[in-house]
Order: structure tokens, then sequence, then C-alpha cells
């Protein structure tokens, strides 16, 4: 028995959906739904090898991203790279950017923030404002 290509392993790990033509991999997947496979001992993200299988090496520094927003997707026809610039602007537009307790680095919990939100709202009505004003970094309007 010959080992199978990786043509073959994105055939085998997938199943395409006729309603919106992706292409979904059913293989393992990262936390967000992004395939990952085994090449060459490595663990590989499977929309980033279907892409460099139909249009070769990825730029370094690129990212492949998703046109039908399908993290699963691993059609090349609905992929295309992008830099990390375009990434961010990509997810914004679909809605996908980190809120709140998703941003990396976010150490309070959003009831921590809806109380200090309603403390500065009540207690300290007039400091809020100039908060704003001051600090471009205090984010409030995830809370909104
Ligand atoms: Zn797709």
């Amino acid at each position: 028995m010959t080992k199978p290509c990786i043509q073959d392993l994105l055939t085998m790990y997938s199943t395409p959906d006729v309603t919106t033509g992706c292409i979904l991999w059913t293989g393992r997947t990262r936390k967000k739904g992004y395939g990952v496979m085994q090449v060459a001992g490595k663990a590989l993200s499977s929309h980033r090898v279907a892409y460099e299988l139909e249009y070769g090496p990825i730029p370094e520094g690129l990212h492949i991203l998703h046109k039908c927003d399908t993290p699963a997707c691993i059609n090349p026809l609905h992929l295309f790279a992008g830099t990390n610039a375009e990434n961010i602007k990509d997810k914004q537009a679909k809605g996908r950017q980190p809120k709140g307790e998703e941003v990396g680095g976010s150490f309070l919990k959003e009831d921590q923030i809806r109380e200090i939100k309603i403390l500065l709202d009540t207690i300290w009505p007039h400091i809020l404002p100039e908060l704003h004003k001051e600090n471009g970094k205090i984010r409030t309007t995830w809370l909104t």
C-alpha cells in the first residue's frame, strides 16, 4: 500500500457543501475551526496546504483568508492571501474581531468591566468624559 499524498489527504478528510461551494475539512481542527493536518511530522493548517497546492508557496508573512468566512473550508477558490492588516480588516468586516474578554491580554472579565462602567456612570459621571479624552486605551464600546 502506498502512502497517501497530500492531495489524497485533503480529499479523504473533506466533504463538499453543495449549498455554499465550500469544501469542508472533516479532520482534526484547531480551536476556532481551522483544519489541521500532519505533513512530514508537522501540524499544518489544511486551508494553507490547500492554497499552496493550487497556487504555489505562500509568500513570507502572508495569511490565507477565507472569502466564505468558513474556517474549515479548504476550497482554493474561496481562499486568498493577505497581509496581517488585511486579515484584521477582513475580520472586522465579518464581525469576527475579538471583543471584550476574547482580546489577547485582557485580564478583566466582562462583569468587572460592567461594574466599573456603572461606578463611573453613577459615582463619577464627570470623570468618564475626561477619561475618554485623555486615555484612548479605555475601551467601553463593547459594553453597549
Ligand atoms: Zn468556502
